[in-house]
């Protein structure tokens, strides 16, 4: 039999980028399926305007965060809110938390302690968009991680995904920062399918195997297709060296239900 697999990063017609996936069907998923996941939509989609759902990553991000804290708060709020009165079988409320440049989260200070999964992500960065330096967009990076730890994030999503995407390389200097943050600031790292960045992967996998850092497995489910296809990991985690039977030990778990952390 296959290990269980927490899938830690799922989104639903929260997310402006989602495809053809919906809350609505994650209910009907849990109906035949024992599959624990997160939902985990983006929060500055939810956060800035309906008009303006990509504002996060326009010049004036900073202008319009300022100008939408207290709808975007309440925004925040009713999202929470659907996901928690939809809850049932293997679903966990989260969400996939952005941060500014300057380090702020865009998402409500009281509310982020409430939810099962908070997934951080480097989602936005100016140094990438003005071509600067490597060594000023590695020092952005590592800024923005390091704000996401202190916010108290559970695991850190798709590390590198941005960096790559910009065609810059990933050095193993970084790799070797990023797995020590994550075992200092004690979140999980993430192995994600939706755009494999397997070189890196590799090396981030080996080396928080090596430094007893917890992985962790996303989806991130934009379309359906996606759901459960654990493919990728699978075969990362057998090309890191590590048997299946000690999977579960390295893995991030599903949250504890409060009731259950409650009885304990
Ligand atoms: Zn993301
Ligand atoms: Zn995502």
């Amino acid at each position: 039999m296959q290990t269980a697999l927490f899938d830690c990063h799922t989104h639903t017609e929260f997310s402006a980028c989602a495809e053809d996936v919906s809350l609505q069907r994650y209910v009907e998923i849990t109906r035949t399926s024992d599959q624990p996941f997160a939902i985990t939509d983006h929060s500055a989609q939810i956060f800035y305007p309906p008009t303006n759902r990509w504002g996060f990553w326009s010049d004036d991000a900073v202008a319009l965060f300022e100008a939408n804290i207290e709808s975007g708060g309440a925004r925040i709020r009713h999202y929470v809110d659907t996901i928690r009165e939809a809850q049932c079988g293997g679903m966990y409320v989260g969400t996939e938390l952005d941060v500014l440049p300057d380090g702020r989260m865009v998402f409500p200070d009281d509310l982020l302690g409430s939810l099962d999964t908070v997934a951080g992500a480097v989602h936005s960065m100016p140094t990438l968009k003005a071509e600067r330096p490597l060594d000023e967009i590695y020092a952005e990076f590592r800024f923005q991680v390091t704000a996401l730890a202190g916010h108290g994030i559970d695991l850190l999503v798709h590390p590198y995904r941005l960096v790559l995407a910009a065609g810059a390389p990933v050095s193993d200097a970084l790799v070797d920062w990023t797995v020590r943050c994550a075992r200092d600031g004690g979140f999980a790292l993430e192995i994600n399918s939706h755009k494999q960045c397997e070189d890196a992967d590799l090396r981030m996998v080996r080396l928080a195997l090596e430094m007893g850092v917890t992985l962790a497995i996303g989806t991130d489910t934009h379309r359906t297709s996606e759901f459960g296809d654990f493919s990728y990991h699978r075969q990362i985690l057998r090309d890191a060296g590590l048997p299946e039977e000690s999977w579960s030990a390295h893995l991030l778990q599903p949250p504890v239900a409060a009731e259950a952390a409650a009885a304990e």
